[in-house]
């Protein structure tokens, strides 16, 4: 992959459970956004949360599951775009976020994209229920930065 290193982890079997289900979840997502092609020209801006004026929100599962694959580039928060933006592209797709895979600039599909968004929040936060994490949600530069500041992460 480029850009990005890929971390060797090795967890705990029930962080590896954690992380397969939520790989699992992905792919569900994937497919019902295939079906519902709100269509996109990976032009990159959206990654350029300036430029939409947005913040992404992640929970902690779904960075753990970053971190579990790849190391995050150094970066600033106050340049409010995502590390793992390069040459337009993302860097990581098969590991982003559900916001990240979510948002489609098409305003056509607004409405049933909120209700996808949703549906899959809360199938995440039962995942965390499921296995007894703490439950953070907050925005996603946030959280990558103190994850690469903590030396014992794996960013
Ligand atoms: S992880 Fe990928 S899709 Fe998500 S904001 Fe970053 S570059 Fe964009
Ligand atoms: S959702 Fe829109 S802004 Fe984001 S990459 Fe696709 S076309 Fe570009």
């Amino acid at each position: 992959m480029k850009g990005v290193t890929v971390n060797m982890w090795a967890g705990g079997p029930l962080a590896v459970d954690l992380s397969s289900e939520l790989g699992d979840l992905y792919q569900r997502l994937e497919k019902e956004l295939m079906l519902l092609d709100p269509g996109c020209n990976a032009c990159g801006a959206c990654c350029d949360f300036s430029v939409f004026d947005h913040v992404l929100y992640a929970s902690d599962i779904e960075i753990d599951f970053i971190a579990r694959h790849v190391e995050a580039p150094d970066f600033n928060v106050s340049d409010n775009i995502c590390p793992f933006l390069e040459d337009n592209k993302c860097i990581i797709r098969d590991f982003r976020t559900l916001g990240c895979r979510i948002f489609y600039c098409n305003p056509h599909y607004k409405e049933v994209l909120c209700e996808l968004y949703e549906k899959y929040y809360q199938m995440i936060k039962e995942l965390s229920r499921k296995y007894n994490t703490q439950w953070k949600y907050l925005p996603f530069l946030q959280q990558i930065a103190e994850f690469k500041s903590k030396k014992t992460g794996s960013f």
